[in-house]
């Protein structure tokens, strides 16, 4: 097989800055070749794994197959009427790349998802969310490949089954498609969301009284730059566990035991935050060896070096028990495990 490397470092690769290895490393810069890539790796029978930016995957020991990132560059508009224009990136774009490159332009609906990790291709797998969007807002279809028969399907935003960090792409069809491109409907007059977090307090300080989607993406730059850890300098996955959502009549029961509970309501329940959850427990600020509870968000798990996935997932286990015991709520994680 033409350009593999081999016994890949893939530290890296991953944001948690976990030291592992690949096998085998590819990075395809079109379809063409990551499809003949997966005919390869196919008749030779290797375990693959599609990568990104690795920021929402733990690695719990060397990889012992071939790990493929796409990086199918490229951003271009398809159509374009005088209200939206349909845009398409490739698989390997940087998200904010691309999130920066629609607001610049002055198009809105991405500008909420500022600064999220990672590359576009991933982005539908977990539905990426933040302030109040989601990617399936905007999104109108994608284009993969199936890692083993080939065929290149286009999926609608429904044929994605896209819920609360979730898709296909990450339950009944996980590790079956390769993302190649995701087609994205932009408005040229959009409807900002500024209800969310502290978007409006932090465009109120500065100055801006009539934000343009730039605006609301610097906002949203600033408040996570100053609330998250960069993973250049502290290993981290971002949210390490999904806000659980509960019934109403659990919500009731568990807001006489903690009236300071930290809930939103839902269309399908009640959503918990989380990280108060785990705050509550005990954990923010903890350190277990190598790894930790962020000290400024609970719900963030870092590295600070030297470890392993293996102690992280403790530590994860630790935390779902002591969530589990105090409130009877189960926790679950949002990274993939490999
Ligand atoms: P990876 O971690 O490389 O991969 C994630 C999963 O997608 C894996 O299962 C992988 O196999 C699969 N995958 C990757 N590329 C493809 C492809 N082309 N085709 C098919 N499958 C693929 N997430 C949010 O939703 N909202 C946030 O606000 C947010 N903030 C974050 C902040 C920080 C500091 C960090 C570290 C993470 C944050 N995340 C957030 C999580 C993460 O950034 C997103 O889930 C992101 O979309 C992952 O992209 P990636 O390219 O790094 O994917
Ligand atoms: P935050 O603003 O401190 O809010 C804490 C939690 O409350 C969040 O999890 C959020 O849920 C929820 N919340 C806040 N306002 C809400 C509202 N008006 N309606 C419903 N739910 C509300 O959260 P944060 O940690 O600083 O993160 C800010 C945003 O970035 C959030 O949307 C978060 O999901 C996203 N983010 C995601 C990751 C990740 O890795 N997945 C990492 C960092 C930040 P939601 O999480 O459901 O929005």
């Amino acid at each position: 097989m033409m350009g593999l490397i081999e016994n890949a470092d893939l530290r890296p690769l991953n944001t948690l800055g976990f030291s592992v290895r690949a096998r085998f490393l590819a990075e395809p810069g079109d379809a063409a070749s990551l499809c003949a890539l997966l005919r390869s790796v196919t008749a030779r029978n290797l375990p693959v794994l599609i990568l990104g930016g690795g920021s929402n995957v733990v690695f719990s020991g060397d990889f012992p197959g071939l790990v493929i990132r796409p990086a199918i560059k490229g951003i271009r508009i398809i159509e374009e009427d005088d209200r939206s224009v349909l845009v398409e990136a490739g698989a390997g774009v940087v998200w904010h790349d691309f999130v920066m490159h629609a607001v610049n332009s002055g198009l809105g609906g991405l500008e909420n998802l500022a600064l999220i990790p990672g590359t576009v291709g991933a982005a539908p797998v977990q539905n990426v969310g933040a302030y109040g969007v989601e990617i399936k807002d905007v999104m109108e279809s994608l284009t993969a490949v199936n890692r083993i028969s080939g065929e290149v399907r286009v999926f609608s935003g429904s044929d994605c089954a896209f819920g609360y960090r979730e898709s296909i792409f990450k339950q009944q069809e996980k590790d079956r498609w390769v993302i190649i491109a995701v087609s994205f409907r932009l408005s040229k007059r959009p409807v900002l969301r500024l209800d969310y977090g502290d978007i409006r307090k932090q465009l109120e300080l500065a100055g801006c009284h009539a934000p343009a989607p730039l605006d609301v993406a610097r906002a949203v730059i600033a408040i996570r730059s100053a609330k998250l850890p960069d993973p250049r300098h502290l290993g981290n996955a971002g949210s390490f566990f999904k806000n659980p959502v509960v019934t109403r009549e659990q919500y009731e029961r568990l807001l006489k035991s903690s009236p300071a509970l930290v809930a939103y309501p839902q269309t399908n329940g009640v959503k918990l935050a989380a990280g108060w959850l785990i705050e509550q427990c005990g954990f923010r600020g903890q350190r277990r060896g190598a790894v930790g509870c962020y000290e400024k968000q609970a719900l963030v798990l870092v590295h600070f070096g030297g470890g392993s996935g293996h102690e992280l997932l403790e530590l994860a286990k630790e935390i779902q028990q002591a969530v589990m015991n105090r409130f009877g709520v189960p926790i679950e994680m949002e990274p993939s495990v490999y």
